[in-house]
């Protein structure tokens, strides 16, 4: 396989609060390559946003990378000065937020936002660049792209605003879209709508997207692989197909037994149980020993990284017998 777009190796994050420190990603292993839809899923907490964030250099503040490695295109960016940063925000990684009108600016029009983007990180005329927003509002959907430039956020609906957002995103060719929790705030039928979208856009503008989501049915529905994440750890990554209708991991199954879809398929929703540790302690052996029907003795060690089948990774000892790489 071709060299990945983005390569994140054993990426740690802490935070120091009053309460001690906190242990918020733990190892994250992964992987995106060219035009990839790879969705990040797990619970609330679990590390999924601070992945994202942290690929984008945003690490927030009281916040501090202590390992890991974050390459892109084959380049470390972990190190690099804000400077440089900044010129790879937004314009090779950009990043669509859950909610559009906290991510807009109400006092600017959308064409305002647009071309303070574009300017940003592009050389181009005033034309050019009202050519290229009108474009993008196109690319995106969006109808009367004229009149939409010369509107306000709050004139616009959340999917519209949502849309926008997206157009904003794409204004300077990002290789890479982070879309964090992209549908939460929408309505159900407007959600499948923006679903959709990026799934073209994926196609059509030749992008990667890293879909983190805490929804099984949108990875489902949009990704081509998933990595699960629990306690600031990928515990499963592969094809969505073989993760989620394949699942090995015990925490990926419970998860799946715990989502409404599947329960709304005739089987029971299952809570898990237990909670989700704290991350006040660093992680001693399986982070999901506590609550796993199948601990073992030997689970107080970290878990082997073992790959079912090619694509197909798990870190759990159960399938310490299967081929490891
Ligand atoms: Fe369960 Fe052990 Fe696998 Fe962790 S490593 S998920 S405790 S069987």
């Amino acid at each position: 396989m071709d060299q990945p777009l983005v390569t994140v190796r054993d990426l740690r994050l802490q935070f120091r609060t009053y309460a001690g420190i906190v242990h918020a990603l733990n190892g994250i292993d992964l992987e995106i390559h060219e035009q990839d839809m790879l969705g990040l899923v797990g619970e609330t907490g679990c590390g999924k946003s601070m992945t994202g964030v942290c690929i984008l250099g945003l690490v927030p503040r009281g916040g501090e990378i202590v390992s890991g490695s974050i390459v892109f295109r084959g380049e470390e960016l972990l190190g690099k000065p804000e400077s440089y940063m900044q010129t790879i925000r937004g314009a090779k990684i950009a990043m669509i937020f859950q909610d559009p009108s906290s991510s807009l600016n109400p006092l600017f029009t959308i064409g305002q936002q647009l071309e303070t983007v574009m300017r940003r990180h592009q050389r181009a005329d005033k034309s050019q660049m009202r050519d290229r927003a009108l474009e993008l509002l196109k690319v995106v959907e969006l109808p009367d792209p004229a009149r939409i430039l010369k509107t306000y956020p709050h004139e616009l609906s959340g999917g519209m605003k949502q849309r926008a957002s997206i157009a904003i995103a794409l204004s300077c060719g990002a290789d890479l879209l982070i879309a964090d929790e992209p549908t939460t705030d929408l309505d159900v039928t407007v959600q499948a709508q923006i679903l959709d979208l990026l799934r073209r856009l994926r196609e059509t503008q030749g992008v990667a997207i890293l879909m983190i989501t805490h929804d099984l049915a949108v990875v489902a529905e949009t990704c081509q692989r998933v990595a699960v994440l629990y306690a600031g750890q990928v515990v499963e990554s592969g094809p969505v197909d073989e993760v989620l209708f394949e699942a090995k991991h015990p925490y990926t199954r419970a998860l799946l037994e715990a989502s409404p879809k599947r329960s709304s398929r005739g089987k029971t929703l299952q809570a898990i149980p237990g909670t989700v540790p704290s991350g006040l302690q660093p992680l001693e052996g399986c982070a999901f020993s506590p609550r796993c029907p199948h601990a073992m003795e030997i689970c107080g060690q970290a878990p082997p990284r073992i790959s079912v089948a090619p694509s197909h990774t798990v870190y759990c000892f159960l399938y310490a017998d299967s081929e490891e790489r």
